[in-house]
């Protein structure tokens, strides 16, 4: 039998499989999701801008400081919808180190993807590379705040600005994350969250747009229900992007829990750093922007160090992932350009470990254990 290889581990271990990956989706207190069920079932409402998800709109709103949250079906829909909405055309340059979303949902609108490389201590585009690019033809930018790490925003404005650029960020990362005492996701024409099982905060499968501009936004209400305004006024090309109401219910259980989830989640991240040897490296995080601990990578020397300390976990049924590997620029199916040198060098040896609330200290001390064994 095939198998099918998801991109992360969706699939919670059990006692008889104690299995340790990447990442294990947050389950919230199973009465309270089930109170959100009673309520769906008492209303018949199952989708269709329902209640759960409008209360899960105005909550997000509220808690991440930002005007507009759309919910949607899931970050790459929510890339692809607010290409449409910027009326993106021509080339668009991202990153090369990210998710395949983030270049694949520009080449599936039909737009020819360009990369600007990393810098080599933060991950995210490099403005110095995205500046030196040619930027005929480029219609906007699409830089990712990889690990929950804001890339450097006033320079990439600055670039956009002088070129007339649009600016999409591709903030699947980056829940909650500050930025010179604001939302990061105030950025930016458009900033996208992913609300995947295997993000930080989830819904099941889902994602949002957050804009600031109001007439944008109600641009965006239409264009992810078909472009429908009321009954028989279709107003322009639309799609369906919706979130249903099951998943918005698993976002406000899981609302609640986000403090005790973001402390665990730094009281991990620091343990690492206590255990794991200064012979691998982590990336240089932003120093005006608060922390969400998305992720937990680290940069080994080089790829045979990675592949050593790799199968030391993976005989313990540890599994963390290659994020991001390969570099995005290898793909010949989305592009054929200049080789991303940095973005590549970066892909071959940085590993993200397990990291989510529940991971024992006899399991962390296993796995720095790994790590520091190709010191
Ligand atoms: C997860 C992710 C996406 C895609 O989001 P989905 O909700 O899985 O469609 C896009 N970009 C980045 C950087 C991601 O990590």
């Amino acid at each position: 039998m095939v198998r099918p290889v998801w991109s992360a581990s969706t699939v919670t271990s059990s006692a008889d499989d104690p299995m340790i990956n990447v990442t294990k989706s947050y389950l919230p207190d199973r009465r309270k999701f089930d109170a959100y069920l009673d309520r769906i079932f008492a209303s018949g409402q199952l989708t269709n801008g329902g209640p759960l998800v409008k209360e899960l709109q105005a909550r997000l709103e509220d808690y991440l400081g930002v005007r507009h949250v759309l919910l949607v079906a899931n970050g790459t829909m929510a890339l692809t919808v607010a290409y449409r909405l910027l009326g993106l055309e021509g080339r668009v340059i991202t990153t090369p180190f990210s998710f395949v979303a983030t270049a694949s949902s520009i080449a599936w609108q039909g737009l020819e993807v360009g990369f600007a490389d990393i810098d080599a201590d933060s991950l995210t585009m490099d403005p110095a590379r995205l500046a030196a690019s040619d930027l005929n033809g480029v219609s906007a930018v699409v830089p990712v705040h990889v690990f929950g790490n804001p890339c450097d925003v006033p320079s990439i404005e600055r670039i956009a600005g002088e070129h007339g650029l649009k600016v999409i960020y591709d903030a699947a990362h980056a829940f909650g994350v500050d930025y010179d005492g604001k939302s990061l996701l105030t950025k930016g024409d458009v900033s996208v969250l992913s609300l995947h099982a295997t993000k930080l905060f989830h819904t099941f499968e889902g994602g949002a747009l957050i804009i600031n501009d109001d007439e944008l936004y109600a641009q965006a209400c239409r264009m992810i229900n078909f472009g429908i305004v009321r009954q028989e006024s279709i107003a322009c090309l639309g799609i369906n992007a919706k979130m249903n109401e099951v998943e918005a219910a698993m976002g406000l259980c899981i609302l609640d829990d986000m403090d005790k989830i973001l402390a665990a989640r730094a009281e991990i991240c620091e343990d690492y750093d206590r255990l794991i040897g200064d012979h691998v490296s982590s990336p240089s995080y932003n120093s005006k922007a608060s922390r969400n601990y998305s992720h937990y990578p680290v940069l080994f020397r080089d790829e045979a160090s990675l592949l050593q300390a790799t199968q030391m976990l993976n005989e313990q049924g540890i599994n963390p992932r290659r994020y991001f590997c390969p570099s995005l620029d290898t793909l010949d199916f989305l592009y054929r350009g200049e080789a991303m040198a940095v973005s590549r060098d970066v892909a071959s040896r940085v590993l993200c470990l397990p990291l989510y609330p529940g991971l024992d200290k006899v399991s962390r001390r296993r796995i720095a254990e790994c790590v520091n064994a190709v010191a």
